[in-house]
């Protein structure tokens, strides 16, 4: 559902943007652009067309491209079958070391010291 409304939006920046650009350097009217460039392409109604000049789909499609997860939901499944020890800092005769996942990279356990 989101997916369609991204496309929606995608595509009425399309027109709006095809729009003003025919407008403001070909001094041709919204009637000329809807008859010679929109309605071909798009197959929308003139009503349709005059919707879409007035919907502020930029800053929706930014809406909704700011509610997307942060990471892919693949990490949130992982279930850290493969695991590794890594080492995070090494001294002289410290090192510090913890339990990776190698799927999703998370750190698994807590750092542990061997001295
Ligand atoms: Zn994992």
């Amino acid at each position: 559902m989101a997916y369609n409304k991204i496309n929606y939006y995608k595509r009425i920046i399309e027109i709006q943007e095809l729009t003003l650009k025919l407008h403001n350097f070909k001094n041709m009217y919204y009637k000329e652009i809807y008859w010679q460039h929109i309605e071909p392409k798009y197959h929308i109604s003139y009503r349709t067309f005059h919707e879409y000049l007035g919907i502020p789909a930029a800053r929706e499609l930014k809406k909704l491209n700011a509610k997307k997860p942060q990471a892919p939901s693949f990490f949130d499944d992982c279930k850290h079958e493969h695991t590794h020890k890594k080492s995070i800092s090494s001294h002289t005769n410290c090192e510090t070391t913890a339990i990776f996942c190698l799927d999703c990279g998370r750190q698994l356990s807590q750092p542990k010291t061997d001295c």
